[in-house]
């Protein structure tokens, strides 16, 4: 597996080069301002004890507080989370958010804990970094196997921690525990609102425009459902289990359905199964990584069929396979924008938490869509001018304005 810190390092490295970055600059932006590893106990079910390893990376805030989630995962690494905590840095600044970038997590199978273990787990992490985060000053959010039930215990477990209700230290709570409207769908729905650009500014009929989206939880299930409801061919969906396409069209509510009952996507009738791999190499129009890091990479970029990407996940494409990708003219709308949804609407429950006002959902969806589409515009201008791929124009747009008030 490639490290993803290194990737997160080429990235800015490339595009210093690009815009004559100055060289302390570059230097400092390199490493996070700060890293955390804390260790604490867990009480199991039986009396029994654990111990669990989590981190936190703050990346930068000099545009604001450090912003970004935490996640639950065996695969959490300190190079993952540094990584992610960078490119929330450059998240934030690409649609003009008040935020810097940060990013956590344990190193956890949440799958063999109960629910009250996973509570006093969650719990338990945020005692640990209680310390260092804070409505102003770092506040975190939902990512890979975290949700807004564990938002809502975390949120509770600081503030009795400082003493006074506190909704504002972290975002993507449920509506009840002061969360927004739309946040659980916002970043699929971002990832939709591109594809619309997309489909303008290269003039893709919808009805023939075929779609295979890979990961099916929240973000590739919100995504792959707007795609559909609009009226693209959504063709194929995969989980951690395996894949499933159908050239004809796939009824994406109906494999939610088939995901809850009987566990995987796999199990849904009157589709070919295939792997995971096969589903990136698909014929299709678009593609949409909305899984892990490194899913495409030097060994099969080659092989990608698909003339448009829109990276949902963090980190789906290694700089190698970038660059093989752009040789190939094909179109990659980077994670940095592409997936940018999510932490805009957690910007709106900040917000309308410090505000105590409470915004529609029809609302937040307009002011999601005022931001994002006039982002990818700016970013697609910025790339024409540097004469690069769109991530490097992201970059560009991001590195600049984090730069110009270090
Ligand atoms: N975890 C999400 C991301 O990677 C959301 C972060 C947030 O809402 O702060 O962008």
């Amino acid at each position: 597996m490639q490290d993803p810190f290194k990737n997160a390092q080429s990235q800015l490295t490339k595009v210093a080069k690009l815009i004559n970055l100055d060289s302390a600059k570059l230097e400092k932006l390199l490493l996070p301002d700060r890293f955390v590893e804390v260790s604490f106990r867990v009480r199991m079910d039986d009396g029994s004890y654990q111990t669990f390893v989590g981190y936190r990376s703050q990346h930068n805030n000099v545009l604001g507080p450090y912003k970004g989630g935490l996640r639950f995962s065996t695969y959490v690494t300190p190079e993952e989370v540094k990584a992610l905590s960078m490119w929330m840095t450059w998240k934030t600044a690409v649609v003009n958010l008040p935020f810097g970038g940060g990013k956590g997590g344990v190193k956890v199978d949440t799958k063999k804990l109960s629910e009250a273990e996973l509570e006093r787990l969650s719990r338990a992490f945020i005692r640990a970094i209680a310390d260092i985060i804070g409505p102003d000053k770092d506040v975190p959010a939902p990512d890979m196997y975290t949700n807004p039930t564990v938002m809502g215990w975390m949120v509770d477990e600081y503030s009795k921690i400082v003493g006074r209700p506190s909704p504002a230290v972290i975002t993507g709570k449920k509506i009840e525990d002061g969360g927004s409207q739309g946040r659980v769908e916002a970043t699929g729905l971002g990832g939709f609102y591109i594809l619309e650009e997309l489909a303008t500014k290269f003039k893709l009929e919808k009805d023939t425009t075929t779609i295979a989206v890979q990961g099916f939880g929240n973000v590739g299930y919100y995504f792959a459902y707007f795609a559909s409801k609009a009226g693209f061919k959504v063709v194929a969906i995969s989980d951690s289990k395996g894949a499933i396409y159908n050239p004809n069209g796939i009824d994406v509510e109906h494999v939610l359905e088939v995901k809850q009952t009987a566990g995987s996507v796999t199990n849904m009738s009157d589709v070919d199964v295939i792997s995971n791999e096969e589903l990136l190499k698909l014929d299709v129009d678009v593609l949409v990584p909305a899984a892990i890091e490194n899913v495409i990479a030097e060994t099969n970029a080659d092989k990608i069929k698909a003339k448009y990407i829109i990276e949902l996940a963090n980190g789906p494409i290694t700089p190698e396979a970038d660059s093989i990708l752009h040789a190939k003219n094909r179109i990659v709308v980077p994670d940095i924008l592409a997936n940018s949804g999510g932490v805009t609407v957690s910007y709106f429950e900040w917000y309308q938490n410090k505000h105590n006002e409470k915004w529609t959902k029809e609302e937040v969806f307009k002011k999601l869509e005022d931001t994002i589409k006039p982002a990818f515009k700016e970013v697609y201008s910025k790339a024409e001018e540097l004469n690069s791929d769109l991530r490097m124009g992201a970059y560009a747009l991001a590195v600049s304005r984090v730069t110009e008030k270090m």
